[in-house]
């Protein structure tokens, strides 16, 4: 008899998990991973925050009953996210206007909130930036959508087609779900001015559109205030709309996974029915969240002093990042480039797309052992003081030919 997986076919491979097979198996030691997107220290290693070591000791060292949480998590621990992205002076907080849920990291808001979204307007098409981290698209697909993109990335000005993306906007049909990245855009590095946000907005009203924000990087552009303008201009417009945010980077808590989904509504009333509804996702996926990388964040939020270390090393991780930008577009100058590489300053987050093509990237991989996406993505988190300079005359050669 014939197995019941005869027929099941293999998936293709993740690409950029594949990259990182292809890297650990790699001999060469003087090999750079550029391809994963996590924040690494100056040695190269994912940090283990001082703020989150000493909420996790107070944890541990209490030695607490486990017993279930709430559906949607613990109130502190969805409070101090509402007071992350909106202000914690948010009127929206104050009247009761946003649900909050805990979630299984950045990507699990998404999924609750695709499967919320799909109960609630199963007709509703969903768009994406062009091009966008790649699980958005897989993650609204298997929630059901129907998933195209919007126009984004000009890789001829490294920034954004505003003119392109907004005209595209303007001839959605109402209902139309719209997912945009807060701030520190996956992959390109390419970020929305304040003002282009504002006309985001405007357009998302008139047309009726859903706005669905993807708040995966806070803090690692300019600050934590700063880098909700979206979420903030949203809130002030006095539309309904969604944000997923996670703690992954903000707290190099990747594994832990701790995320949120919050929901806009437009009453406290409003806020009770969608909260039932939103429970209901949650319940039927995994009953209710895990508590202690929660438990954590809630802990150094919710302490000044811990808030204020948090703050602190969060600015830590924002700078070297800034450091290596700078540092990779000066290396590469001083190699004689002529190609312009200043652009790679003014990106922000993790990424940049530095414009290398499939083939350079291959050229840096077989001859340098220097890993990165094959759409020219690189994450500068993964540069250091003592991998930088090797990186920037392997690029230079690349580019020189
Ligand atoms: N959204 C974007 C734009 C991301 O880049 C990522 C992580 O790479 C996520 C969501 C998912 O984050 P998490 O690891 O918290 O699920």
């Amino acid at each position: 008899t014939s197995s019941i997986f005869a027929a099941v076919e293999l998936a293709p491979r993740d690409p950029i998990l594949g990259l990182n097979e292809a890297f650990n198996a790699d001999t060469r030691p003087f090999k750079v991973n550029l391809g994963v997107g996590v924040y690494s220290d100056d040695n190269g290693k994912i940090p283990l925050l001082a703020a989150v070591k000493a909420a996790e000791k107070a944890r541990v060292d209490a030695m607490l009953p486990r017993g279930y949480q709430p559906i949607e998590g613990p109130a502190a621990y969805d409070s101090a996210v509402q007071n992350l992205l909106f202000g914690a002076d948010s009127e929206l907080i104050s009247a009761g206007r946003v649900v909050t849920a805990q979630a299984l990291g950045g990507t699990g808001a998404l999924k609750i909130g695709a499967d919320f979204l799909k109960r609630l307007n199963p007709e509703s098409k969903v768009y994406i930036s062009n091009p966008s981290w790649e699980n958005h698209r897989a993650l609204f697909e298997s929630a059901g959508f129907e998933v195209e993109n919007y126009p984004y990335y000009d890789a001829a000005t490294r920034g954004v087609d505003f003119a392109g993306m907004k005209s595209f906007l303007q001839s959605l049909a109402a209902g139309s779900v719209i997912v945009l990245h807060a701030c520190c855009h996956n992959p390109t590095g390419a970020d929305l001015s304040d003002a282009q946000w504002a006309e985001v907005v405007e357009v998302c009203r008139a047309q009726g559109l859903v706005p669905f924000l993807d708040m995966a990087y806070q803090g690692f552009a300019d600050g934590i205030d700063a880098d909700a303008v979206a979420v903030r201009l949203f809130s002030a417009s006095g539309l309904q709309f969604f944000v997923s945010s996670s703690f992954s980077k903000s707290f190099s808590l990747y594994g832990e996974r701790v995320g949120a989904l919050s929901i806009v509504t437009a009453s406290k009333e409003e806020t009770g029915r969608v909260l039932s509804q939103l429970k209901r996702v949650i319940r039927t996926n995994y009953s209710n969240p895990p508590i202690h990388g929660a438990a954590m964040v809630a802990a150094v939020l919710s302490s000044p002093e811990l808030r204020q270390q948090w703050e602190d090393e969060l600015a830590g991780m924002r700078d070297r990042i800034r450091a290596m930008r700078t540092g990779l577009v000066d290396a590469i100058k001083a190699q004689g480039v002529e190609q312009d590489f200043s652009f790679v300053a003014q990106q922000r987050g993790m990424f940049s797309y530095t414009g290398l093509t499939a083939a350079q990237v291959e050229v840096l991989r077989s001859e340098f052992g220097i890993y990165a996406v094959s759409t020219g993505r690189i994450c500068l988190a993964a540069l250091n003081s003592k991998n930088l300079p090797y990186v920037a005359e392997a690029i230079a050669k690349v580019v020189k030919g």
